[in-house]
């Protein structure tokens, strides 16, 4: 059975080709999203283990959270980069998913996260989300959800417009940008719980701290963060 298992993996890699979504290299294991080369290669930062990191501090007096962590580093033109360009534009949700899980473990390791409830994936707008097909903070939510065991809460919370790009705003600008762009619809399905928030990459904080005050302002919510990279 194991030769056979085998063979029809070999037949299925045929027709489906499956690879690393990093570096583009044939990977066979359909249950991985990147080469083995790649993920020894990821800039890690362990931030999980350790209270006032910098994706905390990015939230200092702006939003009461319990922790908050991203998986790695972002660099451009690098690997974390290729990886999440895939899962966000390129419909490589098997990634996304994937990317979770190596979060989620990440979580698991630390006591840090260990009173979280459920995970609630930052919104997109509606439209956006048609368009795209997926939330890629839904996939990543899934990834934590499957090694966690934590439910994943959608819906609760609405992302009233899409954002236009804010690379081009400064700190101030962002958060005014983002100011009233999300709202609470099933405030009941989160109340008294510890929230996970997620999202692919956090910058200046600007949308999760307007998605997270909306969270905060149900009975008994307490907040965290999580991302798959962090950049400056
Ligand atoms: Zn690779």
């Amino acid at each position: 059975m194991a030769f056979l298992k085998r063979w029809s993996d070999g037949l299925m890699h045929l027709f489906f080709p499956h690879t690393c979504a990093a570096c583009g290299t044939d990977v066979l294991n359909e249950e991985t999203a990147l080469c083995l080369k790649c993920l020894h290669q990821l800039p890690v930062t362990n931030f999980h283990q350790h209270a006032n990191n910098p994706v905390e501090k990015i939230f200092w007096g702006k939003l009461s959270i319990t922790a908050a962590t991203s998986y790695c580093h972002f660099t451009k033109h690098s690997l974390i980069q290729n990886v999440l360009h895939q899962a966000k534009y390129k419909n490589n949700q098997q990634a996304a998913v994937y990317m979770g899980r190596l979060l989620g473990n990440s979580l698991l390791q630390s006591h840090r996260f260990n009173t979280i409830d459920a995970i609630v994936p930052l919104p997109l707008f509606a439209a956006r989300l048609k368009k795209r097909g997926y939330n890629q903070a839904t996939l990543i939510s899934q990834g934590i959800g499957l090694v966690t065991g934590k439910p994943i809460i959608e819906n609760a919370v609405t992302r009233l417009s899409a954002t236009e790009t804010q690379t081009h705003k400064n700190r101030v600008e962002r958060w005014q940008n983002m100011q009233g762009r999300f709202m609470a619809t099933n405030t009941v399905v989160l109340e008294n719980k510890h929230i996970l928030l997620v999202d692919d990459v956090v910058t200046t904080g600007a949308t999760l701290e307007a998605c997270g005050q909306e969270i905060l302002k149900i009975t008994g919510t307490q907040l965290s963060i999580a991302t798959i990279a962090y950049t400056v």
